[in-house]
């Protein structure tokens, strides 16, 4: 089981994972969700992304609900 960074902790304790991104991570290659590939546009326009935007899109939604 990986440790997480600390400054992802705080991101989340922030409450903008998944919305923003995380600025000052590099952006994942494989999104961490489904394991597709993101592309190089989206990993730029998105500092710190960790997943393509189909799943992001679902992410986005669930925070919307809870
Ligand atoms: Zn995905």
């Amino acid at each position: 089981m990986a440790q997480k960074p600390e400054r992802l902790f705080q991101a989340e304790a922030l409450g903008n994972v998944g919305t923003v991104g995380n600025p000052g991570f590099t952006s994942f290659f494989k999104c961490a969700e489904c394991d597709g590939d993101i592309p190089e546009r989206r990993r730029q326009a998105v500092p710190g992304c960790r997943l393509c935007a189909a799943c992001q899109e679902e992410q986005d939604r669930k925070s919307h609900l809870s």
